[in-house]
């Protein structure tokens, strides 16, 4: 049999009219696109790893999502899981992307210089600016699938890594086991680390199983370049600082993206990536580029306008709370960033969607 685990074995014992998921109230694009017949089809099939359709699903089971804002309700365990599950995840990829094909390809440009503008965004709305993507280091489970001991793999090399970063890059590893309540809440407070695992996405992923268990920041002096560890992926980069100047954090970030890349590739690693997906992330929304450039910007007038979401979605913008995902606005105080991150380089203006989106099209948050 090809079903590995024994809890697939024991669903298997069921039919797949009786395994399969209530998605009757669902708004999410995995739940569009998983019929009882993709279901029957898919459910006993697994990576190599051991992920299951259910594994890949349960995320978007347990989160309905919202009529008006649509959440992926799909995760990856493993590299192979966008192969192996790929008649689910492609068309999940597709509606999320802008309808990006199975026979897309994705291209990569971290030559800072290739980026135009973006040095002067105006500082009286402009409070910081931040670029992030994720990596995922090739041979290791992702979060919502790793072991203990791949978990604590990844961390070690990860600090060791980054360890060898010099000059203006150069920080330290701060483990979450270590920290202080205090010191771990100021750090969420200033923008800087991740929330604690209240997300609902990241809790019925499995993503937040032994926390704080091999999970940390590394950061360097200023903590304009950070680096979380075995969140939501095996790697956050991070680059961000006060103002406007988003060319400026562009160019720390593919630096020490670069530096960071050649560093794991020293000692043997390299990132999961393809020609089609580009970097291979936890979250089909993160696919490509992973790239997330946004500002804190205020906008106490404009988000108060009915049109305040229309015109995010026209213009491919996302818009978040201030203190992240799922948060809300304070004083007026969004998180604008890009939409889309596959199908074009880290470099190119526009998103590759050249012609009107559908609408109403939902807005995207994750
Ligand atoms: P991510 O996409 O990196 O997971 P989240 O929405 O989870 O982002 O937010 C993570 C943290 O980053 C939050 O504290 C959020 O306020 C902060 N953040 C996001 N964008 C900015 C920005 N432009 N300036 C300052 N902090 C930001
Ligand atoms: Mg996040």
């Amino acid at each position: 049999m090809p079903f590995g685990n024994s809890h697939n074995q024991l669903k298997m014992k069921f039919t797949s009219e009786q395994e399969y998921p209530d998605l009757s109230k669902h708004n999410n694009y995995m739940a569009k696109v998983l019929t009882p017949a993709l279901y029957e089809k898919l459910r006993s099939k697994q990576t190599p790893s051991g992920f299951t359709l259910d594994d890949v699903i349960q995320t978007g089971v347990d989160n309905p999502g919202h009529p008006f804002i649509k959440t992926v309700g799909c995760v990856a365990g493993d590299e192979e899981t966008y192969e192996v599950f790929k008649e689910l995840l492609d068309p999940v990829i597709q509606d999320r992307h802008g309808g990006y094909k199975p026979t897309d390809k994705h291209k990569t440009d971290l030559k800072h210089s290739n980026l135009k503008g973006g040095d002067d965004l105006d500082a009286n709305y402009v409070l910081s600016s931040r670029v992030r993507t994720g990596r995922s280091i090739r041979g290791f489970c992702l979060p919502p699938h790793c072991s203990r001991g791949e978990r604590r793999a990844v961390e070690k090399l990860s600090v060791d890594a980054l360890g060898a970063l010099t000059g203006d890059l150069k920080g330290k590893y701060y483990a979450l086991k270590n920290m202080t309540e205090a010191e771990q809440q100021q750090l969420i407070d200033d923008h800087f680390l991740f929330d604690k695992p209240v997300s609902p996405l990241l809790l019925a992923s499995g993503m937040a199983r032994d926390w704080p268990d091999a999970r940390g920041i590394w950061h360097n002096e200023n903590k304009t370049f950070l680096v979380w560890v075995n969140e939501e992926d095996h790697l956050r980069v991070i680059s961000m600082q006060k103002g406007g100047n988003m060319k400026e954090v562009f160019t720390r970030f593919c630096t020490g993206l670069s530096k960071i890349e050649e560093l794991f590739k020293n000692k043997g690693h390299e990132f999961m990536w393809n020609e089609h997906l580009g970097y291979v992330l936890t979250c089909p929304s993160n696919l490509g580029t992973g790239l997330r450039a946004g500002v804190h910007v205020k906008l106490p007038n404009l988000s108060k306008n009915r049109q305040f979401e229309e015109i995010l979605k026209r213009l491919r913008l996302q818009k978040r709370g201030t203190g992240g995902v799922d948060t809300a606005a304070v004083g007026g105080v969004f998180d604008i960033s890009n939409a889309d991150r596959l199908g074009f380089s880290e470099v190119e203006p526009k998103s590759r969607l050249t012609s009107k989106p559908h609408f109403p099209s939902p807005l995207l948050i994750d």
